[in-house]
């Protein structure tokens, strides 16, 4: 008789478990046919075999006279423990129940001498019980030679690729639909698959590449990675700007941005909603938009960046600028505006696509009003400084002040004399 269990070896005399933990067997028992003797007789002799996947060829145990005790007091919970005095082992039992009860029966048949029909089993030939093979979910590749000639198991939950000098991420790799984590850091890919925009994954590590060569973000407007990606690393891949599809991520939790050459981050980051964690350090950040207090982030790490001092001259340009300028507001801005003031609900089905992009991603003026079609006169680069509030966590220089850059709507604006007469005692 064989069953398939899980089995954890004990050696009672060193108190040493053979085995860590309880690894998945086949125990079988069964009569051994021995040579005909000097009188022609034939000796039948009872042995148990242990089958791991560590020991394959099976450890032999003789039964008659070597049983040193059978613990059954849980084998209606599928436990038991049968010791051997040679080798002095204990054998811990998790099974089946009604299995192992059959089990412990034939024994006690087999320790009777008595013939029963689960005991006629040629135990010297026996081999173990074959497992189902298990669906692979991961794997890690960190040596060219580990790259599978044969293809990826279409199981895989979790793929790592690393430092292997990939050159182009394959189209096969796009159709694992099982995918939620990829890790390709250290290769040297230049472009990313459009396709990889189809798969649900959550986590994407894409860190020291070179991404920023092509800056091919088609692959960023997949609708699937859109909504699912949680975690996106793509720090030191020689970015000069922010990917702008990258705004559109609202699931996203953490980004990592560091080691790049950043200069600014979009206004429009205020989508990114669910972000808690920025990471933008040793890029060239000269300031950071206003929008990034609307954000409810808990640990954002600026440090080493090349965050520069009150923007006078700026400043007072752009003042002079936007008190000159005077243009009717469109209808469709002043709708954006109602909606977004009172922050009203709306969906793809109740508005057009352009009105939510400008009501989720326009930037918003001092006072709160959405701007559009913003030239650069009407960003103040460089004019406060944030209040950081809801930030628990921030690293940066303490050698800079870090400085924001502000939208103004126009001088009829509430904000707008406050400011002016800022920039006044900021220039005399
Ligand atoms: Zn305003």
């Amino acid at each position: 008789m064989k069953i398939l269990c899980e089995v954890q070896v004990l050696n009672r005399t060193t108190q040493a478990n053979r085995t860590p933990r309880a690894v998945k067997s086949t125990l079988a028992i069964g009569y051994k046919q021995s040579a005909r003797d000097s009188n022609g007789n034939t000796k039948k002799e009872l042995e148990m075999v242990l089958f791991t996947p560590q020991v394959k060829a099976g450890t032999r145990y003789k039964v008659r006279d070597n049983i040193h005790c059978v613990h059954t007091k849980f084998v209606l919970d599928g436990k038991a423990t049968i010791g051997f005095k040679q080798p002095a082992e204990n054998l811990l039992i998790k099974c089946d129940p009604i299995q192992l009860k059959g089990f412990l029966q034939t024994l006690k048949l087999g320790m009777e001498g008595k013939d029963a029909i689960n005991l006629r089993l040629n135990i010297a030939n026996t081999t173990a019980i074959p497992q189902k093979a298990q669906p692979q979910l991961r794997m890690t590749i960190n040596k060219r030679s580990e790259y599978p000639v044969k293809g990826f198991p279409r199981t895989l939950k979790s793929l790592t690729i690393n430092n292997i000098q990939l050159m182009k991420l394959s189209f096969e790799i796009c159709t694992l639909r099982n995918l939620t984590t990829l890790d390709v850091s250290g290769n040297k890919l230049v472009k990313i698959p459009t396709e990889l925009g189809r798969l649900p994954l959550t986590s994407l590590h894409l860190s020291g590449n070179a991404l920023g060569e092509l800056n091919d973000w088609c692959w960023l407007r997949g609708s699937k990675l859109s909504q699912s990606l949680c975690e996106l690393d793509l720090s030191a891949n020689g970015l000069s700007y922010f990917p702008p599809p990258l705004v559109r991520f609202e699931s996203l939790v953490t980004l990592n941005l560091n080691h790049n050459k950043l200069r600014h981050l979009p206004f429009a980051i205020r989508r990114l909603q669910k972000l808690r964690s920025l990471h933008v350090s040793s890029n060239k950040l000269e300031s950071l938009p206003a929008a990034i207090e609307d954000l409810h982030i808990d640990l954002l790490d600026v440090w080493g960046n090349c965050f520069k001092g009150f923007n006078v001259e700026a400043a007072q340009t752009q003042v002079q600028r936007t008190a000159a300028t005077h243009t009717p507001t469109p209808l469709w801005l002043q709708a954006a505006r109602v909606v977004s003031a009172h922050k009203l609900p709306y969906s793809t089905s109740t508005l057009p696509a352009i009105l939510i992009e400008l009501i989720s991603e326009a930037p918003k003026c001092l006072c709160g009003k959405l701007c559009y079609a913003l030239e650069s006169r009407d960003l103040l680069k460089r004019v406060t400084q944030p209040k950081f509030t809801n930030i628990k966590n921030l690293t940066y220089s303490r050698e800079h002040q870090i400085y924001s850059d502000v939208i103004i709507c126009g001088p009829n604006c509430c904000a707008y004399p406050q400011l002016k007469a800022l920039f006044n005692i900021l220039i005399s």
